[in-house]
């Protein structure tokens, strides 16, 4: 039995949300990101659902292999790689392109011989961000160490790292480092553009985009919500009141006491808390949704409760369902409270809270 709490999750949104991608970036294939069970949606419906999609872009073999099973036929592509030898026989197996960003993997990729021909590879270069990549002046040769294995078309890839950043310093220095490590390689589709690159940075388009984030319905950044950017939220997250309460003045609620009510106050206990995924650190004043309106976080939420201030809310029912963020609140305002992101938030939903997906077919 569920404890009342849900993520409703809208097809709709997603395939809303993809056809903008298509529409900014038209003439670009668009790799959808569906790591993360789909940012916490649940990636086999969200596969369903992203159909139109030219291919998925994942984090594990273990996200292939359950996508391969549940029939998915596209292309999928990891995009850190395999760590070893035997990852990298089964990538093969389950028809899943990699990513190759530093010397062992090229290494097991050699050893693996004539078994890779069918592959398709890409090379990721480190642009700037310093995380995953080879440098952009050993690019071109480890570029045609890939394309003697491979009889596709061997691919460039890299990442931003601030792309969503109003000052496009940072970005034009790894588009520029980018341009360095293309010199000596000819025809390799490229690829780019995570949701900030599609959203800002039209000339980073190119071969493929990776949009993750704004398929969901939720912003990259640049102080805006996904609704702000004309995104369709894709997940609505609810719990029931389960209680409602007279709280006298000068009295405190939660653990610790942190919330000390300053006048005769009504308190309204959800069901949500940290063990659903709705982080223990959010601070007092947190926007929640219920009746209509937003009202603001009391306390300190509990692994299963949180409690909310309802005194400006005339009438609430036992029973009532709140929005945490979704459909009239959206997960970025939560987030930017909390001092988090809309990321962290939609995949930290969890296993607790049943996804309730409402497909079109
Ligand atoms: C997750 C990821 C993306 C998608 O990023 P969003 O910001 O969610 O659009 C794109 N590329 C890579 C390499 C990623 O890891």
């Amino acid at each position: 039995m569920s404890r009342g709490a849900c993520a409703t999750i809208h097809a709709q949104a997603l395939t809303t949300n993809l056809a903008r991608v298509r529409e900014l970036a038209p003439n670009s294939r668009i790799w959808a990101a569906i790591k993360a069970d789909a940012y916490g949606h649940g990636a086999i419906d969200a596969a369903r659902a992203l159909r139109d999609a030219d291919g998925f872009a994942l984090a594990s073999l273990g996200e292939a292999r359950q996508l391969r099973d549940a029939g998915v036929e596209k292309p999928l592509i990891l995009l850190e790689g395999t760590v070893d030898i035997e990852q990298a026989r089964q990538a093969i197996e389950l028809d899943c392109a990699t990513v190759v960003h530093q010397a062992d993997q090229l290494a097991q990729l050699e050893s693996l011989g004539p078994r890779v021909q069918q592959q398709p590879l890409w090379l990721k270069v480190d642009t700037g961000m310093h995380r995953l990549g080879v440098a952009p002046d050993v690019a071109a040769e480890y570029w045609q160490r890939l394309s003697a294995l491979s009889d596709h078309p061997v691919g460039l890839l890299s990442h931003f790292a601030a792309a969503d950043d109003l000052d496009p310093t940072a970005t034009e220095a790894q588009l520029a480092a980018f341009e360095r490590a293309e010199r000596g390689i000819d025809n390799a589709p490229v690829s780019l553009a995570n949701s900030a690159g599609i959203l800002a940075w039209p000339q980073s388009h190119r071969d493929w985009v990776r949009p993750g984030i704004m398929l969901y319905g939720a912003s990259p950044g640049f102080d805006k919500t996904g609704l702000d950017l004309g995104l369709a939220p894709a997940m609505t997250v609810t719990a029931p009141v389960i209680a409602i309460r007279e709280v006298p003045a000068g009295d405190r609620v939660g653990y610790g006491g942190r919330w000390r009510a300053e006048r005769p106050s009504r308190i309204a206990t959800i069901a949500m808390g940290y063990g659903d995924g709705y982080p223990r650190h959010a601070p007092d004043g947190t926007p929640v949704w219920l009746g209509g309106q937003r009202v603001p976080l009391a306390g300190k939420v509990s692994m299963d409760m949180l409690t909310v201030d309802v005194t400006d809310l005339p009438k609430v029912q036992l029973g009532e369902s709140a929005e945490l963020w979704g459909a009239h609140l959206s997960v970025d305002e939560v987030a930017q409270q909390m001092g988090t992101v809309g990321y962290e938030l939609l995949t930290r939903v969890s296993s607790r809270v049943p996804r309730q997906w409402r497909h079109l077919d």
